[in-house]
């Protein structure tokens, strides 16, 4: 299946919650769900939210993870597997592979608004990782790894804007972020505590385990 190109506030109001998948503007009143918080394509807004079964109620859950980190379904698998091999609970695992794919720490060092855009900056070769140019939004970054954007790429205006609009440097514990270097250092694997991402990842787990 192709990666989707499609209107992403969609995607939001397809799973009823805020995915953040368009920066700024999810933050605002201009945010799709709130002015139209029932799925796109359904006329009669009182047949919002049917009863899910089990296994809708695990689809969802899968669906929404995948949207928010913009992953295809394959792809998914592949880390689903991949957590499952290793050691501990499979649902934080899978977390955790998510959480250290290049393109999410650039969105969360705040390189970029949305993962959307941080994955185009990577693709684009604004990024390097210990000094080196990688060009893959899923390539997995280590604890100790150096992310930085490239001396050519540094008066970049949206890296420095979505910088400005950051609250704090400090805002992921597993992250340290020098604004003025335009580096960040990956500090550890975040726990489940220390990912903001509103699911329920045990559903995940039971879905691919049918
Ligand atoms: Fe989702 Fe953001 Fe669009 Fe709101 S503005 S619907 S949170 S992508």
């Amino acid at each position: 299946m192709a990666r989707y190109t499609g209107p992403v506030c969609r995607l939001c109001r397809r799973e009823g919650v805020k995915l953040f998948l368009k920066g700024e503007r999810c933050f605002s009143n201009k945010c799709a769900l709130t002015i139209k918080g029932y799925p796109p394509g359904q006329q009669k807004r009182a047949r919002f939210r049917k009863r899910l079964s089990d296994f809708g109620i695990r689809l969802r859950e899968k669906q929404k993870v995948r949207r928010i980190y913009g992953i295809m379904e394959s792809q998914f698998r592949v880390y689903i597997n991949e957590a499952s091999r290793l050691k501990g609970k499979t649902g934080e695992n899978l977390l955790q592979l998510l959480e250290m794919r290049l393109g999410n720490v650039v969105y969360r060092l705040g390189f970029a608004p949305s993962r959307r855009t941080a994955r185009q900056l990577v693709t684009h070769g604004h990024i390097n990782v210990n000094g080196a140019k990688v060009d893959i939004p899923s390539y997995q970054v280590k604890p100790g790894d150096l992310i930085s954007v490239k001396e050519k790429s540094k008066a970049l205006a949206l890296i420095h804007n979505t910088l400005k609009r950051k609250k704090s440097t400090d805002e992921y514990s597993w992250l340290s972020l020098d604004k003025a270097k335009l580096e960040g250092r990956v500090l550890s694997l975040p726990s489940r505590e220390e990912i903001p991402v509103i699911a329920n990842e045990q559903l995940i787990v039971e879905y691919y385990s049918r």
